[in-house]
């Protein structure tokens, strides 16, 4: 057990599938605020390895390893329990609720009433769409739901930060300012932040340790700094 420090580590992971490893010892640290990337082809392994770390892998994988949170390991903890938060390619914001109604689903169970509202309105102010309570979802441009989902995932009040390629279907120029926006509010909050992905322009712009996957799931490494230089961009989405 380490020292409750606010990284986040894996140790000596390995998923296979029908016996053949997809990722071969893979072991990692990522520091609270800092942005640690896992690269890899499609179909490497790289959903499976975070929904592994949330808890909720699909039993047709066999995993092996350890994650280690804040101190603790948590290799067992029921998902709930983790303080594990995810962001997706599709941000999958519920359409029949409002934007306020959607960012409320994140806040956890046993906060009253006047402070959901109150959470609600602080981290509309933050994506700087104040006063979009009462929006329906389906009105919201592409930058707008990316901030939204990720404030929806940050009420949660996670103590890390997993990023399943969230960034992937958005188009060029508005994918570099979604991405900042992303990673800033993590660095802020001091998250341990882990993004897979199969672009390189993300690992850069992450600025942190990367890791490729190889074709047999080994695993190479990267220190942080040793990719393209890092193009960044001010302003808003
Ligand atoms: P990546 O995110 O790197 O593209 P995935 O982790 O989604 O890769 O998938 C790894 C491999 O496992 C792929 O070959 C995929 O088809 C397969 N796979 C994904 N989910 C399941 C599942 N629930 N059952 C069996 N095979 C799966
Ligand atoms: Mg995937």
């Amino acid at each position: 057990m380490g020292t409750s420090d606010g990284a986040l580590r894996l140790r000596g992971v390995t998923v296979s599938l029908d016996g053949q490893p997809l990722i071969a010892g893979l072991s990692l640290d990522v520091a609270p605020g800092e942005v640690a990337t896992v690269m890899g082809p499609s179909g490497s392994g790289k959903s499976t390895l975070l929904s592994w770390i949330c808890g909720s892998v699909d039993p047709a994988f066999a995993i092996e390893g350890r994650i280690e949170l804040d101190g603790h390991d948590i290799t067992g903890t029921v998902p709930e329990a983790r303080r594990v938060g995810i962001l997706f390619q599709d941000d999958l914001l519920f359409p029949h609720l409002s934007v306020g109604e959607n960012l409320a689903f994140g806040i956890p169970r046993g906060v009253g009433r006047e402070e959901r509202r109150k959470r609600v309105a602080d981290a509309l102010a933050e994506a700087e769409l104040p006063g979009f309570e009462d929006r329906d979802p389906a009105t919201l441009s592409g930058g707008q739901r990316a901030r939204i989902a990720l404030m929806r995932t940050l009420l949660a009040e996670p103590k890390a930060l997993l990023l399943d390629e969230p960034f992937s279907k958005l188009d060029a120029a508005l994918r570099d300012r979604v991405r900042r926006f992303v990673f800033d509010h993590a660095t802020e909050r001091g998250l341990p932040t882990l993004l897979v992905t199969h672009d390189p322009d993300d690992a850069a712009a992450a600025d942190g340790p990367v890791l490729e996957i190889g074709e047999g799931g080994e695993v190479e490494a990267r220190a942080a700094g040793e990719g393209p230089p890092v193009v960044r961009k001010a302003g808003t989405i």
